[in-house]
């Protein structure tokens, strides 16, 4: 709950200020009388072609005044009335094209599960987390990592129920049918935990083609190419005695070839190879956007920048 304590805030930070404002315009606004919007849509025929368009305006501003956070376009309302017959001043024909749809930003991606009834309130942030922090996802705007596709495709074929949206679904409603009083608490604990005794046991048997599955795409995802002197697989590997992350090659100690990384947040190998020794090459983030290096320190690029 907000409440006004009647004191101005000192020295504020343009974030915390920003903040300040939306907290108390939105309170404002809450306590202004509704606003009235006319809104007209206009459907016409050419040739048995259907044309629309729309216009709307404000009658009354209200809470908007108090509100500068939404914008109402005011375009004309078109002056047209049931039956009228208009005149084709001119066409145009324009080709354009559709674009995906953007891919999900932690915000989208809760209104997403809501709007597909999972999680709550209280667990969609918690979700999306969740994700995160066990590197199914990353980035932002959202992409899946290789083990997120990795752990949806073992799922999905040993014991599809778990990645069920309808499993998940069905337990929020009967919460909620509990909460509302429908349906009794005991009945519906012990018919969860049938299912999930099921789902369960079934997971257990699968345990090791599973955990199989898994392994080999960590396997992969954390192989990044071919050991120039021997042969091997090179991988991130970070030493037990220093903490630092450095690329070693998979048949250590037989072969020792071995290339240290930057110790920075955020550097990862890239899926290019070095145009001069085709090692792999790794990006490191800068100020500004990220800059392709050569992992070899003692590859001719070094001299010259890519
Ligand atoms: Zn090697
Ligand atoms: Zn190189």
């Amino acid at each position: 709950a907000i409440f006004p304590t009647g004191e101005i805030p000192g020295k504020l930070r343009k974030d915390e200020s920003k903040l300040y404002d939306l907290i108390v315009f939105r309170f404002f606004s809450v306590f202004s009388s509704p606003a009235k919007i006319r809104k007209k849509k206009v459907e016409c025929v050419l040739k048995n072609e259907k044309f629309i368009f729309k216009g709307s305006e404000v009658i009354e501003r209200g809470w908007i005044d108090f509100y500068p956070y939404v914008k109402f376009e005011n375009g004309a309302l078109p002056n047209v009335k049931m039956g009228d017959k208009l005149n084709v001043i001119e066409l145009k024909a324009e080709e354009k094209e559709t674009s995906p749809p953007p891919r999900f930003n932690p915000a989208s991606l809760v209104k997403e599960l809501e709007k597909r009834n999972l999680g709550t309130k209280a667990t969609r942030a918690e979700i999306v987390d969740t994700l995160y922090r066990r590197g199914y996802i990353e980035g932002n705007p959202i992409r899946v990592t290789e083990l997120g596709f990795g752990v949806i495709e073992a799922l999905k074929k040993y014991v599809p129920e778990i990645i069920s949206e309808n499993l998940t679904r069905e337990f929020e409603k009967k919460i909620e049918e509990i909460r509302a009083g429908k349906k009794n608490k005991i009945e519906v604990i012990d018919e969860a935990k049938d299912q999930l005794i099921d789902i369960f046991t079934r997971f257990k048997e699968k345990e090791e083609e599973i955990g199989n599955v898994l392994s080999e795409i960590i396997e992969r995802s954390r192989t990044i190419g071919t050991c120039p002197s021997c042969g091997g697989k090179l991988k991130i590997v970070k030493s037990k005695k220093t903490k630092k992350i450095f690329v070693g090659c998979s048949n250590y100690p037989e072969c020792t070839t071995s290339y240290p990384l930057p110790q920075k947040k955020g550097v990862k190998i890239s899926n290019k190879k070095c145009p001069i020794c085709g090692l792999p090459l790794v990006s490191i983030p800068m100020k500004k956007g990220r800059i392709l290096r050569c992992i070899n320190p003692e590859c001719e690029s070094k001299r010259t920048s890519l």
